[in-house]
């Protein structure tokens, strides 16, 4: 089925496909659990529109590449274009705030991080993006103060906020729009809280935004 961004009210979306924009080891603990430094910069990388998928519709782990981890992150649905853009021009452009998998072959990334090769085959392969449908920024209170969770198999495994975040929100978007012009249709991954591990075919995934600004079930296949 072909994705479209859609918001969880269920009113139209008319922005298209985008890219989406990531940021690496932007939470101190996720990064110290993976033996990485804590950078004095955003790392910044890309998954194309290819990699985007629904999060309402099954996860597929692919088959045969090691373990398929999950990083389950903050998503920011952009609406305007932002260029070289200050932090009232970006707070502006934010058209919904929801949840993405940061899906990750973590063994055929540890290789090619081994190498100094980049990332894209363990990050950016189809499907390595399924996002949530967006709220809109009305409801959410601060964004500098925003809790995501991630449930598999009725276990916590992530449970974090926004406020733990190295680059918060704006900032982020700010130092973004200076390398890569964000345009209407894009998404922003704001990075994952410690927690990560492998998705297994069969497991059940709930993400949750907020307290309850918006839940989202689904299984890994
Ligand atoms: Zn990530």
């Amino acid at each position: 089925m072909t994705y479209q961004h859609r918001y969880a009210d269920n009113t139209p979306c008319a922005l298209p496909v985008g890219k989406v924009v990531c940021v690496g080891r932007n939470y101190a603990e996720h990064a110290k659990e993976l033996g990485n430094a804590v950078p004095a910069e955003p790392i910044l990388f890309i998954k194309p529109r290819t990699a985007v998928t629904s999060l309402l519709q099954p996860v597929r782990v692919p088959p045969g590449q090691g373990a398929c981890h999950f990083e389950t992150e903050i998503a920011l649905l952009i609406g305007s274009t932002l260029t070289q853009a200050d932090e009232d021009t970006a707070r502006e452009a934010i058209a919904g705030i929801g949840l993405g998998l940061d899906l990750t072959l973590r063994e055929v990334q540890d290789a090619l991080k081994a190498k100094g090769l980049p990332w894209e085959k363990a990050k950016a392969f189809d499907g390595a993006c399924p996002l949530s449908p967006f709220v809109r920024p009305a409801p959410v209170a601060d964004l500098a103060n925003l809790r995501l969770r991630l449930q598999v198999n009725g276990e916590n495994r992530q449970d974090g906020n926004s406020s733990d975040m190295l680059t918060p929100v704006l900032p982020l978007l700010v130092y973004m729009s200076r390398h890569f012009t964000l345009e209407p249709g894009d998404v922003v991954m704001t990075g994952t809280p410690r927690g990560v591990g492998p998705l297994l075919a069969g497991d059940a995934v709930r993400v949750t935004l907020g307290e309850d600004l918006l839940v989202v079930e689904t299984r890994a296949v």
